[in-house]
């Protein structure tokens, strides 16, 4: 029930009076597959066909019968749902039964260990957190080196037996304190740097204080910016971007190395960079997937900076690209892999940080935990998951697969015809979108300023459940791209219904008729 005029309000005040403004402020009292419902003013159920599922959380649906059955039993056998630091092997069979499925669809013999979450953004931090567990332990190894060869660089200074060779670094003339000091003070300054991220622009990470700053929303993000790492968004349509950001963020640590009755100042490379965070179909450009030039020189660089690329698969994971991981069809393999969303089954709360055995770094199993991750009800709900997943020799991505392309083929057709309003469409499997142009210039005035206004996909997405009963969400820059991300049992007659759905917007764009498209 929404409260009535007059009760005081204690959460969602303001969002619940902008989605009534959109358009959007409805209450859904019941969900069941791709429909979710709400009550008209007679109190019958109107149902709405619902192409935002979860933020793309419902692979299999609201309430699948199959998952909800399968909640039941696991509550009515009392399983412990809270047992924390206890042995819990459903976490290890949930930890199994993903790399089962990793190493089908990698086609590799790797394994990696898993470390539960809550929320996609509680995974992006644990991949965070671990990734500079790593660093740090990278930057001991080369301290302590450079220690041991400044050691013995000191002595033969002190011992006059040799001399500092001119070079940038530290002048030759300096005395031997002053120059063993210069070195310090360079390296200190190096040492007490925090890491750098880098992901691509964009990108949508998650909005905990880490997580936040990896995600390229300038409103959520720089409020924040003095509470956690900085990142670097990368372009992705200029192929020299990368390599200039890692040029430009390159650190080194000064070495006096001894060679004869010379010490040479050396430049040694410091891992500056903890990681590189790639989402394989970036949610906050309008899902677009990342291009095979892009994946290849993504991969190269963390070979080169010896840093982990992390392929966030929050969303695009388990089974929405039509495969377990989007990644693995855009040319992308990560050394840390994120899951969340689809892993819940629609009704639980529950994410994974997967890292590859040969990185990690066992002390993290207890550096990073939290009550309610890996709690026993999201382990056997995980479990079911995986299961239907991959069932059938993974019918499921096929299913995800096939069902994208009568949908593509479908938001494509209506594209041929309003080619001046819709300018493209985009994605992967179900996680698809289409691209609405930039009517800011518009002629009719209400519309251009609503096209101005920075929400104009949130009107379009009212005109489509006012009109159609269709439930949409949008997303990318400017919130001008429409996602449409149903579940692989979404009807074959639905996808004709989106496109007359659609083709009615699109004619009432072309007309520029406000009377329609925006409630009086
Ligand atoms: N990464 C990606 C790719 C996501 O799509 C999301 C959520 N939309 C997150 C991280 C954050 O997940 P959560 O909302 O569960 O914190």
């Amino acid at each position: 029930m929404s409260p009535s005029a007059g009760d005081p309000e204690y959460a969602d005040a303001y969002l619940n009076e902008w989605l009534t403004a959109m358009g959007l402020g409805v209450e859904y009292v019941r969900a069941a597959g791709d429909t979710v419902f709400y009550l008209d003013e007679n109190g019958r159920e109107v149902p709405v066909l619902d192409l935002a599922c979860g933020f793309g959380s419902l692979i299999f649906g609201h309430n699948n019968p199959e998952i909800v059955a399968a909640a039941k039993q696991i509550l009515d056998a009392q399983i412990p749902v809270h047992a924390q630091l206890s042995h819990q092997p459903h976490a290890n069979r949930v930890a199994a039964a993903l790399n089962t499925a990793i190493r089908r669809e990698l086609r590799t013999d790797d394994s990696y260990i898993a470390i539960f979450g809550n929320s996609g953004a509680e995974a992006i931090e644990i991949c965070m957190k671990h990734a500079e567990l790593e660093r740090r332990a990278r930057i001991a190894v080369l301290s302590a080196e450079i220690g041991e060869n400044i050691a013995q660089a000191r002595a033969a200074l002190r011992a006059g037996s040799a001399k500092i060779a001119p070079g940038p670094h530290i002048s030759a003339e300096l005395p031997v304190a002053a120059a063993l000091a210069a070195v310090q003070k360079w390296n200190a300054e190096r040492l007490a740097k925090r890491p750098i991220y880098l992901t691509l622009e964009h990108a949508f990470h998650g909005k905990l204080i880490g997580s936040i700053q990896l995600t390229q929303n300038e409103q959520w993000r720089t409020p924040f910016v003095g509470l956690a790492s900085a990142a670097r968004f990368v372009p992705v349509d200029r192929p020299d971007a990368l390599a200039q950001i890692v040029a430009d963020e390159r650190e080194f640590l000064l070495d006096l190395v001894l060679d004869g009755a010379t010490v040479q100042v050396v430049e040694r490379d410091f891992p500056i960079v903890a990681a590189f965070f790639v989402e394989p179909i970036r949610g906050g450009a309008g899902l677009i997937p990342v291009a095979p030039e892009l994946a290849r020189e993504i991969e190269k660089t963390c070979v080169a900076l010896g840093c982990p690329l992390v392929t966030d698969e929050v969303q695009s994971g388990l089974g929405r690209a039509g495969a377990l991981l989007a990644s693995s069809r855009l040319g992308l393999t990560g050394d840390y892999i994120t899951l969340a969303k689809s892993i819940g089954g629609g009704i639980a709360k529950n994410s994974v940080a997967l890292i590859r055995r040969d990185r990690f770094r066992p002390e993290f199993e207890v550096i990073h935990s939290s009550t309610f991750a890996k709690d026993g009800f999201s382990g056997h709900i995980a479990l079911k998951v995986l299961d239907m997943l991959e069932a059938d020799g993974g019918a499921a991505y096929r299913k995800a697969d096939e069902l994208g392309a009568r949908l593509i083929a479908e938001l494509e057709a209506v594209r041929a015809e309003f080619p001046e309003l819709i300018t493209q469409v985009c994605g992967l499997g179900l996680m698809l979108a289409i691209e609405i142009a930039d009517l800011s210039a518009s002629r009719n005035e209400r519309i251009r300023e609503q096209a101005a206004s920075g929400s104009f996909g949130f009107v379009l997405a009212g005109y489509l459940l006012r009109e159609h009963r269709i439930r949409v969400l949008p997303a990318g820059p400017g919130w001008r791209f429409i996602r449409f991300e149903p579940s692989i049992h979404l009807a074959d007659a639905e996808v004709g219904r989106i496109g007359a759905a659609l083709r009615d917007l699109g004619a009432v764009l072309r007309d520029q008729d406000d009377r329609r498209l925006l409630p009086q």
